[in-house]
């Protein structure tokens, strides 16, 4: 994390005083600070200028802060991610609620504590590093650092899906190296990771910036070339065959004279054919040109349309064990209890596997609320229950966890009424709702991180 200094934060408020008090707390603690007056100001210069955090006032005249918050949570990626912690001198708990869901990291009451304001500025700020870097992990091969899988599909589907739309052609390339596996058996498999690092940086090399490259299975890769036609597509693939071709790929320090080899790769491609095709279909038959370029020989490039449809029916046949599976939003729908798989993932602005590194990150912080709850109860420390039951409630809601967000909901809403009488029979039905979600999270994903 960069210290305080090289952070900027932008305080909206349309009271000058609360300004001048915000931007002396904030600058004493080392943030960079900006101030503006009212919503459409601030949303000017969230696209102007580099902001690491909103500070938003809750009633401002012209735009209110809702609105404004709303308008930051649904504009473009450079406002989306950008944390705000509101800030009110209400307490009304809808409101709260209401810039919750809409993506509020936080929410301080006015007059503020600056040295609670700080910790919480702190923290939204640590979270939203802490989400990019696993969005980076989650998106990205760990040994390649190329897209993964995953990913690959996901941003290939967006481009197809532009190209269909605007009918200019799009090209799916798919890469096997030849013989890898003997690579791995000749010079072992440290050996075998350097090999495919630098294939990978070959690809890059290669293709265009805006062609998307990634690695979808062990030692295959694959490149979608928007807006390409399948003749230059062909004359890309050939010159990345044949630079693999002519590369010693280097194994790094080795007291041998040879150390580097040689290898050669085979390519299929297939060209969207307007509005018919899905990427699963396009890579299926790229892969059918690949399945067809080994057969005959290896290190060439094929275009599926080249082979005749009668060895495509005989390809078909021979290959559908090693089909391509992509993975599907509802492989994962609802198999966790409890949870709308859903909503969750439109929290993380669609991505699946940044969810399920947050429902893990949820088991291990919340999995033991449940006993927490009770203890505080048992022991009439109504402090805790609320703060348990609060943030419970809050991180329910964020991971789609709809049923649990009602009952810890109903049960916050007790307590903050004092309504005693009604403690037990709620946490009588909370507990086995949290209960039966973390069981079943704790079944479905790798909590303890083996
Ligand atoms: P072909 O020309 O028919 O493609 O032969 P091949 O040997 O390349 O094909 P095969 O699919 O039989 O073997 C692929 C090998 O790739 C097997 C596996 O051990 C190796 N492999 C997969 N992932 C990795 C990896 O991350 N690192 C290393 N070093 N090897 C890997
Ligand atoms: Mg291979
Ligand atoms: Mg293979």
């Amino acid at each position: 994390m960069k210290t305080g200094k090289e952070y900027k934060i932008l305080v909206v408020d349309d009271a000058k005083d609360t300004q001048l008090l915000l931007e002396f707390d904030l600058t004493s603690a080392g943030y960079h600070v900006d101030c503006c007056d009212g919503g459409e100001q601030a949303l000017l210069t969230l696209t102007e200028q580099k902001i690491d955090l909103v500070l938003l006032d809750m009633y401002m005249p012209g735009l209110s802060g809702l609105e404004t918050l709303e308008k930051i949570k649904t504009g473009s990626d450079t406002t989306t991610t950008v944390p705000v912690i509101m800030l009110s001198a209400s307490n009304e708990e809808d409101e709260i609620v209401t810039a919750l869901e809409l993506g509020a990291a936080d929410y301080v009451v006015k007059p503020y504590n600056a040295k609670i304001l700080l910790a919480r500025i702190r923290t939204a700020i640590r979270l939203k590093e802490k989400t990019k870097q696993l969005e980076y992990l989650a998106k990205t091969d760990f040994l390649t650092k190329i897209n993964n899988r995953g990913n690959f599909f996901e941003l290939s589907r967006k481009v197809l899906s532009l190209a269909n739309r605007a009918g200019y052609p799009l090209v799916v390339a798919m890469f096997d190296i030849d013989f890898f596996k003997q690579v791995n058996d000749d010079y072992g498999h440290d050996a075998g990771d350097k090999v495919l690092i630098t294939f990978a940086q070959q690809l890059t090399e290669v293709f265009r910036d805006y062609d998307i490259i990634g690695r979808i299975g062990g030692e295959e890769f694959a490149v979608c070339l928007p807006n390409t036609c399948v003749d230059n597509a062909k004359i890309a693939c050939e010159r990345l065959r044949q630079q693999v071709e002519k590369t010693n790929f280097s194994l790094g320090k080795s007291i041998d004279y040879d150390n580097s080899l040689k290898i050669t790769v085979s390519i299929g491609l297939s060209l969207a054919k307007r509005g018919v095709s899905s990427m699963d279909e396009l890579l299926k038959q790229a892969d059918l040109a690949l399945y067809y370029a080994k057969e005959h020989g290896r290190n060439q490039v094929i275009n599926v349309n080249d082979i005749s449809d009668e060895i495509v029916t005989d390809l078909v046949s021979s290959t559908n064990e090693q089909e391509i599976e992509p993975m599907h939003e509802d492989q994962l729908n609802n198999t966790i209890y409890g949870i709308d798989f859903l909503v969750g993932v439109n929290n993380v602005l669609g991505d699946e596997a940044l969810f399920k590194e947050i429902l893990v990150m949820f088991y291990q912080d919340h999995h033991l609320d449940g006993d927490k709850l009770n203890a505080a109860l048992q022991e009439h420390d109504i402090a805790s229950a609320k703060h348990l039951a609060h943030t419970l409630k809050g991180v329910a809601s964020s991971v789609g966890a709809m049923v649990l967000f009602e009952k810890t909901k109903a049960f916050d809403i007790a307590i903050n009424e004092n309504k005693v009488d009604d403690y037990d029979h709620l946490f009588a039905s909370l507990f086995p709702e949290l209960t039966k979600v973390m069981q079943s999270i704790e079944a479905t994903l790798d909590v303890h991180g083996n």
